[in-house]
């Protein structure tokens, strides 16, 4: 079975507490605190597995969980930091946010891609020691990992796609031009997945063509087979628009032409403007007296198109329509990798009366719900993200009721981890 289109939700594991622990030992009166870090939880990647093609593998699993982190513990030992789970997608899964339908990412390059960052882990109270504060029975806990819902959906990168009828002869076309071993019948959607081929034309010179299962009419507005597969053909430079000449199955060969035309622009208005070389096939099957090719040139030529004669069957005219696509290549710009669309929503400030502050010597300590979700969206390494962070804060007015309660300037404010000195 071939599944190009799934829905899965992916969850940052969760980071680990911190640990409240103290030092013992024999004839030591009181040890300090030593309680360590939790770890942080585990991230899921994304990673392109050039030997998937399809993705069937998560029709059935739905929900895909990194590992939380360990918590701290005592003597100053870290919490394990959770395993990130690494999930494996064909090259070409285009990954669509489920809410906005907006893209996160093409994953067609091949670069591995965080999907759902792992939450931080909390600090164990040896970090709260102070020379004010010897025994901080204080630690904090870990912060969940990022969770979302996303679409993935295939869409296969290659330079042509083939389109028309089924039967018209496309499988046997890049059987005999490629690499590729489709399967070739006597019946209709015998292409139930999409065929990939390598044609080689020139030393050096080669390109990758998809032979879709045929289109039929309606199926831009989803009747049958051939709708869901026109994805597969969005990123193509060029098309080849194969159409069974000789009318050997009793079907006009112009109608055909335009029914498949106008099935590419009720799909997508892009699509039907892409390049387009008709080829003329099964001309070994030809009756003398039929006028198809005429009439079939003439409609080719009124739509702008160049028209290749050939037989797939005999190879006759093959070889020289791949010289023409790919000359034709050269002029055209590269496959379309998608660029992302979608940017975290900016989670906003509430109202700091709704946070937790605790006051530990010099150290500040502020925790709360909105506070903490804040805190996953930030990158503290980047400055922009940290400036925005900063302005949050003094606009939700927690700087102000932290003066109200006695904040000094050089004290400590920690969010979260993040820590920062006080300055009026
Ligand atoms: P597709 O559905 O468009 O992929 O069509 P296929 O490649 O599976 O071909 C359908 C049938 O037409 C098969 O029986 C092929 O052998 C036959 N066929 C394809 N091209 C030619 C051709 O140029 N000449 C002849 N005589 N038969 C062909
Ligand atoms: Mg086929």
């Amino acid at each position: 079975m071939f599944v190009d289109k799934v829905r899965i939700t992916v969850i940052g594991g969760r980071g680990g507490d911190g640990a409240v622990a103290f030092h013992r030992e024999k004839y030591v009166a009181s040890g300090g605190p030593d309680g360590g870090d939790g770890g942080h939880g585990g991230s899921v990647i994304l990673r392109v597995n050039d030997n998937m093609s399809t993705l069937l593998d998560f029709r059935y699993k739905r929900k895909y969980a990194a590992q939380s982190g360990d918590n701290g513990r005592g003597n100053h030992m870290s919490g394990k930091r959770g395993a990130p789970l690494i999930i494996e997608v064909p090259r070409g899964t285009v990954v669509r946010d489920a809410e906005t339908n907006q893209i996160i990412v093409d994953m067609s390059t091949g670069e591995d891609f965080v999907i759902a960052k792992g939450g931080r882990g909390g600090w164990g109270n040896a970090h709260y020691a102070t020379a004010t504060r010897q025994v901080p029975r204080f630690a904090k806990a870990g912060v969940k990992g990022q969770e979302r819902d996303v679409i993935m959906e295939l869409k296969l990168l290659a330079d042509v796609g083939l389109v028309g009828f089924p039967n018209v002869g496309k499988s046997t076309l890049l059987s005999v031009t490629s690499n590729a071993r489709p399967k070739i019948a006597n019946y209709h959607f015998t292409t139930l997945f999409p065929n990939l081929g390598v044609i080689y034309v020139d030393e050096g010179v080669s390109f990758v063509m998809a032979d879709i299962p045929g289109i039929i009419e309606g199926a831009a507005e989803g009747a049958g087979l051939g709708h869901d597969f026109l994805r597969h053909i969005d990123r193509c430079r060029l098309l080849v628009h194969v159409v069974d000449v000789s009318g050997s199955e009793a079907r006009d060969p112009v109608e055909d032409f335009h029914a498949i035309c106008e099935e590419l622009k009720n799909y997508s208005v892009d699509l039907s403007n892409r390049p387009m070389i008709v080829a003329a096939n099964k001309i070994d099957l030809m009756m003398p007296e039929s006028d198809n090719l005429e009439r079939l040139k003439k409609a080719v030529e009124e739509a702008g198109c160049e028209l290749y004669e050939i037989s797939a069957g005999t190879t006759q005219g093959t070889r020289n329509l791949m010289r023409v696509v790919a000359e034709k290549l050269r002029t055209l710009p590269p496959v379309t990798i998608y660029e992302p669309e979608y940017v975290e929503p900016e989670v906003e400030a509430g109202d700091p009366q709704d946070l937790e502050i605790e006051h530990l010597g010099s150290t500040w300590v502020i925790t709360g719900v909105w506070l903490e979700r804040l805190v996953q969206n930030i990158n503290f390494d980047d400055y922009e993200s940290r400036n925005f962070f900063d302005l949050q804060l003094r606009k939700c007015g927690l700087f102000a009721r932290l003066e109200e309660m006695g904040i000094a300037d050089g004290d400590t404010v920690d969010i979260y981890d993040f820590q920062f000195e006080y300055q009026r």
